[in-house]
């Protein structure tokens, strides 16, 4: 088994050099994903490019001069466009901006820049973009060491004009993090789904920043990637720089900056020591996940990436319960054709070999929106989490709605799959998705792209309040039920999960989302459907007696957390858990529910 992605390769010598520190620095942060890592630091600052670096053979020079001069003469016909834009709205913020414009242009004709950039290229045979950065790079240390304000303002100017020429010069973005040295630990301002997304786990050894809770999108991508996070963490770019050594504990929250020799020897202690549970956890892989008196609980993978899918299976998970698609969007300019949607699932599904894959359609909006849909369909009201997300947005851009769905019924016809619909409120949304799904079954089975018309089972996300009161009427008209405890939570709560700043009131205990999820199982089992979980909450250990005590079926979590929760179903006895369950349900005191459950973990996993 492995319970995470690819590892970072191991500590350099550079460790042993950077460890000869008296006194660590300590941030504290919440913990996002588990793990614990040492490694260098590399400090991403916000607005930064990564852009790629290489030398310039003799003969390519004159061409890389005019590669530049192409850049700086499409930067200034974009400032004469903007400055035209400016002009139709005149008053005195419209005349100071066009007044900063001419200085912008001033800036790429002969300026320090453009001669430092020159210069470079011509005597370091460095490419355009490197010459870019480092020119901007020299001019802001030595404006830093004069202490002028209007010189300070100025090295904004420059940022500016640069960071436009550097995308003038490059065609394609540059994923951000790509050009990062190997095994770092990188600390951010903010990192965003889409940069969680495009991280490649061999590579960066964890990740820190400012904002960010554990229930967001990006805490949720690390975990399945098996990076170890640490969100929320006020002033951290201050106190560290890029090369310093740190120390990160994705459990704890906790981040040391420059740790002494003897907390380096208890970093090494404490990982052998996490190494040694992920390999006994690991013979664990296939065994069923089963009570002590014979309750199955089937244990599924949510993917936010296909690259997880063989995490799935490498820690052993039965199906996979719950598939984010928006990874197909993420980090792109264009839309995903039909075609392309179909290749991407059918990886997933032929790789899944004849288990049961939860195909969930769009569920954009929120702190996921990428590139491409903020572009062209940003919500910029002031609660988009209230807004066009999910199914709403689906049906109100029902072209696009309607390649998803060719693309999953395409799928179905190669394994066993299900469809999921996202933030579903009332059953009228439900039979107008259906109506959708029959019409596209119907057109593509007359074109002869699917054999039949036939439908694959159709369930509903349980993730809005107005959901779960409304589950007996819903039940009427989905297939099944996944509760989705994350945004059950946050919406219950009118608590932003993502946001660190209210993050401690952030509670999937709350007796209100518990009351939620047993009115849910009660209209489930009424209605004989299945009822499964796939918020982060099933994949929580401390949750396991409670969520198996209220007759959970199917749990999906990280492929990473499989292990551990099946550990604890098959030390579990469910009827004990059952009795606890029942006793919770009864408390209306959070802080009794907590003292409750932490008594039974206590006594059944660790009083023995
Ligand atoms: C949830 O809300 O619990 C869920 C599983 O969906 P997501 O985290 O993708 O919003
Ligand atoms: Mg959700």
């Amino acid at each position: 088994m492995k319970t995470k992605g690819p590892q970072a390769p191991p500590e350099n010598a550079r460790t042993k050099e950077l460890a000869r520190h008296s006194v660590a620095l300590e941030r504290r942060g919440i913990g996002a994903a588990p793990g614990i890592v040492m490694g260098p630091v590399f400090c991403a600052l916000a607005g930064a490019v990564d852009v790629p670096r290489y030398k310039l053979e003799e003969s390519g020079v004159s061409e890389e001069l005019a590669r530049f001069e192409g850049a700086v003469l499409k930067s200034v016909e974009q400032i004469d466009a903007l400055k035209l834009e400016i002009k139709q709205e005149a008053g005195p913020a419209a005349d100071e901006l066009a007044d900063l414009l001419d200085a912008h242009i001033q800036m790429l004709s002969g300026s320090r820049l453009v001669r430092g950039v020159k210069d470079r290229i011509q005597g370091q045979h460095l490419n355009a973009e490197a010459s870019v950065q480092e020119s901007v790079g020299e001019i802001a240390r030595q404006y830093e060491t004069i202490r002028d304000s209007y010189l300070a303002g100025r090295i904004h100017d420059i940022r500016e004009v640069s960071a436009r020429l550097t995308r003038n010069l490059m065609s394609a973005p540059i994923p951000r993090y790509s050009n990062i040295p190997d095994g770092s630990i990188i600390f951010a301002d903010e990192i965003t789904p889409a940069d969680a997304a495009l991280m490649d786990p061999a590579r960066v050894r964890g990740f820190a920043a400012i904002h960010g809770g554990a229930e967001g999108h990006t805490a949720i991508m690390a975990r399945s990637l098996g990076i170890p996070a640490v969100l929320g963490v006020s002033d951290l770019l201050g106190h560290a720089k890029t090369g310093d050594l740190a120390i990160l504990d994705g459990r704890q929250g906790r981040i040391l900056i420059n740790p002494t020799e003897n907390e380096i020897e208890d970093y090494k202690t404490r990982r052998a020591l996490e190494v040694e549970e992920q390999r006994k956890l690991g013979r664990l892989r296939t065994l069923p996940s089963v009570t002590k008196d014979d309750i199955t609980v089937r244990l599924s993978a949510n993917t936010e990436l296909p690259i997880e899918v063989s995490l799935a299976n490498e820690n052993g998970a039965e199906g996979i319960g719950l598939v984010r698609t928006e990874f197909m969007f993420l980090n792109r300019s264009d839309l995903p054709s039909e075609d392309e949607q179909f290749e991407a699932l059918s990886s997933i599904v032929l790789a899944m070999d004849g288990r049961s894959v939860t195909l969930r359609t769009l569920d954009i909006g929120g702190e996921k929106f990428s590139d491409v849909f903020k572009d062209q369909y940003g919500d910029e009201s002031p609660n988009p989490a209230l807004g066009l997300r999910a199914i709403r947005f689906s049906m109100t851009h029902k072209d696009l709605f309607e390649k998803q769905i060719g693309a999953i019924l395409r799928v179905a016809e190669l394994g066993p799959i299900r469809i999921l619909l996202p933030m579903i409120t009332n059953a009228d949304e439900v039979r107008a998705v259906r109506r959708l799904i029959e019409n596209v079954a119907i057109r593509h089975y007359k074109d002869g792209i699917l054999k039949s018309n036939a439908l694959p089972p159709i369930g509903v996300m349980i993730e809005v309040p107005a959901a779960a009161l409304g589950a007996d009427a819903l039940a009427s008209t989905a297939d099944f039920f996944s509760i989705g405890t994350n945004d059950l939570t946050m919406y219950t709560l009118a608590i932003d999960r993502a946001n660190d700043q209210v993050a401690t009131l952030y509670d999937p205990l709350h007796p209100a989302v518990l009351r939620l999820i047993q009115f849910t199982i009660n209209a489930g089992r009424a209605a004989g459907i299945a009822v499964n979980i796939c918020g982060e909450m099933a994949g929580d250990v401390r949750m396991t007696p409670l969520l198996v005590g209220l007759g959970i079926e199917e749990l999906s979590m990280n492929a990473n957390a499989i292990p551990g929760v099946k550990a604890r179903i098959r030390s579990l006895d469910g009827s004990a858990a059952r009795r606890c369950a029942d006793t919770i349900l009864q408390q209306s005191d959070r802080s009794r529910i907590e003292a409750i459950l932490s008594d039974f973990n206590e006594l059944f996993f660790f009083g023995r």
